[in-house]
């Protein structure tokens, strides 16, 4: 799932290669993809890509004061092409949801990989039109750590579900909140408002590492080789039974809302391993 870093670098991408070119035209295979009916997307067709920014997690391109907005969500991406093939993809079939082409030929492509459809994408005059885009936080790369601290303490939330609420703090997801957890050597169970001090004062600057460092990599990177690349950076998240980088012993995962986290019981936990509701449940 694309999160801060990765939309950072797309965006980063998409500055660089498609801004000053316009759009000759936009495909819609997936119907159900496009939120908003006005502008169409037959407006944009012949208009000039003035920007590329990032909201939290929401991609943000700029076509002439039209803004394409797009949350990727868990299995959305934007694979850019130098050479787009012209025919339209073929609607209902395969993982093309939306195609935009440029006057150069080249182009991308929106595709969502998952059965569960949640790539979204919005055509609006004004980013803040986009519901998840008013409600985001102050973005994690920006938030300082007098505001930080203020928006965790006042959740009584476990930190794992506070720090990747984007109405909190924008841009975190599944997979660095556990890296900013294992970082912070915080249990990602712990009652977000009962954090002392010391402790926020460490969330806050592992927030700001893991989230700029992650960025650093990423940019550069084309749409082709991010995923590698951030892979490749994770200490805990998606490691179940590999060493912990830091102590060596094994990475647990345990199940946390509707999907699994990652953590190391020596660095966060007191060598504890956190007992998994979903299986106590089946045992009891
Ligand atoms: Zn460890």
């Amino acid at each position: 799932m694309p999160e801060l870093p990765e939309v950072e670098a797309l965006a980063a991408y998409l500055r660089e290669r498609a801004v000053g070119h316009a759009i000759t035209r936009v495909d819609v295979a997936a119907i159900g993809v496009l939120k908003t009916y006005d502008p169409t997307p037959l407006s944009l067709h012949g208009a000039v890509i003035t920007g590329a920014t990032r909201h939290g997690k929401f991609l943000d391109l700029d076509v002439g004061g039209i803004h394409l907005v797009a949350h990727l969500a868990r299995a959305g991406w934007l694979h850019y092409r130098d050479k787009l093939p012209p025919a339209p993809p073929k609607p209902g079939r395969g993982p093309i949801a939306l195609r935009v082409h440029l006057d150069d030929e080249s182009g991308f492509d929106l595709t969502e990989a998952g059965t569960k459809k949640s790539l979204a994408v919005y055509l609006v005059r004004d980013p803040n039109e986009v519901p998840g885009v008013a409600r985001l936080g102050p973005d994690a790369l920006a938030v300082s750590e007098a505001e930080f601290t203020e928006r965790i303490r006042s959740h009584r939330g476990q930190i794992k579900g506070v720090l990747t609420d984007q109405t909190v703090i924008a841009g975190v997801g599944n997979a660095y909140s556990d890296e900013i957890l294992h970082v912070a050597k915080l249990s990602p169970f712990a009652i977000a408002s009962r954090l002392n001090d010391e402790e926020i004062a460490r969330l806050y600057g592992a927030l700001r590492s893991v989230e700029s460092d992650a960025v650093e990599r990423s940019i550069g990177q084309g749409s082709a080789t991010l995923k590698a690349e951030k892979r490749s950076g994770l200490r805990v998240h998606a490691r179940t039974g590999l060493p912990c980088p830091v102590c060596g012993d094994l990475v647990r995962e345990v199940s946390f809302a509707d999907r699994s986290l990652q953590y190391c019981p020596t660095c966060q936990t007191g060598g504890k391993p956190l007992a998994d509701r979903r299986m106590s449940k089946l045992i009891r």
